[in-house]
Formats: C-alpha cells, structure tokens, sequence
C-alpha cells in the first residue's frame, strides 16, 4: 500500500516516504480566530484529516504526529477586539473553541497538537535572529524584513516571476525595504496598538509578521525538516514561499518534504471568502444539516479541484449517506467480520486522497449488500464500517439516522465536539459536565483511538 501525494513543490505525484516512518510528521496551516469559520474554511481539516487517518492506518496511530495552528494574534485580531471591546485572549479563546466545534461536527480528528502563535513569539524572535547574523535579514524603522534577494532559489513553491512576486508583496506597507519583494519578520508596535499585542523583542516592542509564526511551530512542535505541510492553494504564495525561505535561510534544510494545497470551495463560481461576502458559516449549516452530509459533500470533489457548494450537492450527499446507512440498517443483527478498509477504497485513498472514487467503492459495497445473501453480510459489514472509519463516515447509528433526527443528532454531535474540545484545553469539570448532561438523555458517548462518538442507550 504505497501511498502517492502531489507534491506542489515539485509538481508532480510522488510516492510518499516518510524521514522516520516511527514518526511520520504533518503540519497544516490553521485559522485565524476572529470570527466564525466558513465551509470554505473546513476544506483544508477536512481533506488533510482523511490523509491523517491513512497514515495512521499506514504507520500506526502512534508514530504521526499531526499539527496545526490557531492563528491568536493578527491585524484582523486587533481591529476585532477594538471594534466589540472584548480583550483579545477571550476573544480568540471563544472563535477557536468555535471553529473546534464546528470542524469536529465534520468528523474532523483533533490534531496531536494545537500550537498557538502567541506561546511561540520566544522562538519566532530567534529564527529571526539567526535570518539577520546570516544577512538574510534586517532591521529598519518598522521592525525586521526579510531580504528575498539573499535566497538564490527563493520563489521555487510557486514558480512565480519576480514581477509577480514583487505585486503579491506590495499588500505590505512598505517599511522602509530594500527591496520591494522583501517581506516583514517582526512589526514595530504602533502607538496605538494594545498592550496584549505586544512583545519584547531585540528590535524593541512589536509583534511577529504572519508567515514567521508557521516556521517557529513547525520547528518547534515537529522538527527543523517536516515530512508533510498543506494548506489551501491560496497560501502557497506569500505565505508558504515565505515559510521555506525563513526556514531554510535560517536552518540551511529543507523545511517540508511534501507540499499539499487543496483547491477552492465556490459558491456560483466565485471563491467563497469573508473579504467577498459570499460565506456560509458552518456554525449555520450545522443548523440545517448533519455534519456528517457535509463532510461527504466536501469528499465528492478530489481535494485538489475546485468545488461549487450548492443546495443539490447537499441534498445528493444526504441521499448517498440515506443509501448507506440503510444497507447498514438490513444487515443490523450481524456482527461485522474484522476486514479491514477494502483494496478499493484503500488503493482510491492511497492514489493522491481520490477521495470522489473511495466514495463510489463504499457506494458499490452497499449496492453489494443490497444484491447479495445473508451469508455475505458479515464482511460487506466489516468492509463497510472499516471504509467508514478511514472516511469519517458511518459514525452514526444506522437507526438514529433513519429516524431522521437529524437535528437532534446534529445538536449532539455539537457537544460531543464541545467535550472533546474541553478535555483538551484540561477543563474537566466541563468535559464532565456536557457527558453527564447527554447520560441523562440516555446518550452514551464512546471514545475511540478514532476520537468519540455516541450512541443511544
Ligand atoms: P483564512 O482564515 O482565510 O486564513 O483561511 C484558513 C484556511 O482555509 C487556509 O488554509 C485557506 O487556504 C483555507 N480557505 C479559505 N477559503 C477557502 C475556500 N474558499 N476554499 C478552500 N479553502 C479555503
Ligand atoms: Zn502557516
């Protein structure tokens, strides 16, 4: 089971090889928490999420360290807490506890490790250090920028031309640059700027750049050389360009192995971002339909294309989980033999994450379930649920989900993720509140290597 991944950096599918396959090592670029995530946003956990369960399944659960980011300290972080009057702590600890619960109602799998930008600022001030004893950096009146012209291969992520390069960086103000494609490491406070946004630093008070906080916690949580990183396309410039050459500059290796970059979610054909308006929330949509129809309406697409999000590929994605679930129901009193995944699925998923053909293979063994003897069940079941572990489907009791509750289920799902996200920030007294409040529902929840899920009793 050789797993191939596109790599951006190289343009091509290469078979993944892990630097030590007793810790296989993947950063994503997480949100920014200011406000609600939209589904757009849910793109990039939802397509790497299914990467970390096939190298789980691959290496084994407890050699892959997955990371990935809150962004807890940004302009649009400062302009938020100016604007309500929350402070910026409670502020990014309310959306981040948010966007927990809304990508966890996605099946989402808590990465091993959640780094905050702002417990990192002592080892982003010391890449920057080391980027400006090298020459690959300097300190102007605003604060540190980094000098691309001190990288020769600076640009290789995304291929751009210096022309491109130099419009992509003039969004930055420019502070004083040597260059105009030159990009900021650390900021110098404004007066303006509140107290908890600011740090000390060599170069006086400030706060770090964006990109820079990526290559601090990346170096910090999982090593100076990752095996994978990923995110959405759009951060493959600046963002991505600018992680490699902090990093690279700074440790003279290469910082990931293997670039991932998943395509955009549309709605009518446009991108679905805040700046144009056009966002649903998946705080709404969790409103309207079961987490578990959103995921799949996520996989139908290779994570790589764009997909258009619409009200048909909605309710096709209810209509599919509908179908599946009722195999389920038929083959209800058997117990599942131990399969494992199915080749199909696995090959699919192994294949670049070809998400769109894993989810035809779990089509065909319910229309096989459906077609063949009861002799038969015991390892169509076992295929079934196996598929549905790797996907993050099927985690729903077949009977619950043809009762159509989908709103009681939906609202469950909720504080299952609420707990979860509790027990990791250690508030037990919450995570034992919220279980406590479902028994007495008669809800029992389950917690699995796979995270939790819960059944009726
Ligand atoms: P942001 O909060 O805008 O920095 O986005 C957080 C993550 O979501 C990044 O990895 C983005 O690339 C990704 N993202 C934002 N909008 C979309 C979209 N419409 N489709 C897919 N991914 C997106
Ligand atoms: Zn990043």
């Amino acid at each position: 089971m050789d797993i191939r991944l596109h790599n951006t950096l190289t343009r091509e599918k290469q078979a993944f090889s892990p630097q030590n396959p007793l810790r296989v090592t993947m950063y994503v670029c997480g949100p920014t928490v200011y406000s609600y995530a939209h589904i757009g946003n849910a793109r990039p956990p939802v397509a790497f999420d299914v990467l970390f369960r096939l190298l789980r399944l691959k290496y084994g659960a407890e050699h892959v360290v997955y990371a990935a980011n809150i962004t807890d300290v940004d302009d649009k972080i400062i302009a938020a807490s100016a604007a309500t009057g929350q402070p910026i702590a409670e502020l990014t600890a309310h959306f981040e506890r948010k966007y927990r619960e809304d990508i966890g109602a996605l099946g989402v799998i808590e990465p091993n490790v959640r780094p905050h930008a702002t417990e990192h600022i002592q080892g982003m001030i010391e890449i920057i250090s080391e980027l400006v004893a090298k020459g690959h950096a300097y300190a102007g009146q605003h604060g540190v920028l980094f000098h691309v012209p001190s990288m020769a291969d600076y640009g290789k992520l995304s291929g751009r031309n210096r022309d491109e390069m130099v419009a992509g960086a003039r969004v930055e103000v420019d502070a004083g640059k040597r260059d105009p494609a030159d990009f900021a490491l650390w900021k110098a406070a404004k007066p303006a700027e509140p107290k908890e946004a600011r740090w000390d630093s060599p170069w006086g008070e400030g706060r770090p750049g964006w990109h820079i906080e990526c290559s601090a916690m990346a170096k910090a949580v999982l090593g100076e050389t990752i095996d994978i990183h990923a995110g959405g396309l759009d951060l493959i410039f600046p963002h991505h360009e600018n992680e490699i050459a902090q990093s690279e500059c700074a440790h003279g290796k290469p910082m990931a192995r293997y670039w991932l970059h998943n395509g955009f979610l549309s709605m009518d054909a446009e991108k679905m971002s805040k700046s144009l308006g056009n966002v649903k929330l998946i705080h709404d949509l969790l409103k309207l339909y079961s987490g578990e129809t959103m995921r799949l309406a996520l996989m139908s697409a290779h994570y790589r294309q764009p997909l258009d999000w619409t009200e048909a590929l909605l309710t096709q994605s209810k209509a599919t989980l509908d179908r599946l679930y009722n195999a389920l129901r038929r083959m209800k009193d058997v117990e599942p033999a131990d399969t494992g995944a199915p080749q199909g699925v696995l090959s699919a998923l192994c294949d670049d994450l070809n998400t769109p053909l894993a989810l035809a293979e779990l089509s065909a063994l319910a229309s096989e379930a459906n077609k063949s003897g009861v002799q038969d069940w015991p390892q169509i079941k076992g295929q079934m649920l196996a598929a549905g572990a790797l996907l993050g489907l099927l985690q729903h009791d077949p009977d619950d989900w043809a009762r159509g509750d989908a709103a009681d289920a939906r609202r469950i799902d909720a504080a299952v993720a609420a707990r979860m996200a509790a027990r990791k920030a250690k508030d037990f007294a919450e995570a034992d509140r919220i279980r406590k409040e479902l028994a007495a529902e008669g809800i029992e929840i389950m917690d699995g290597a796979h995270g939790s899920t819960w059944r009726r009793l």
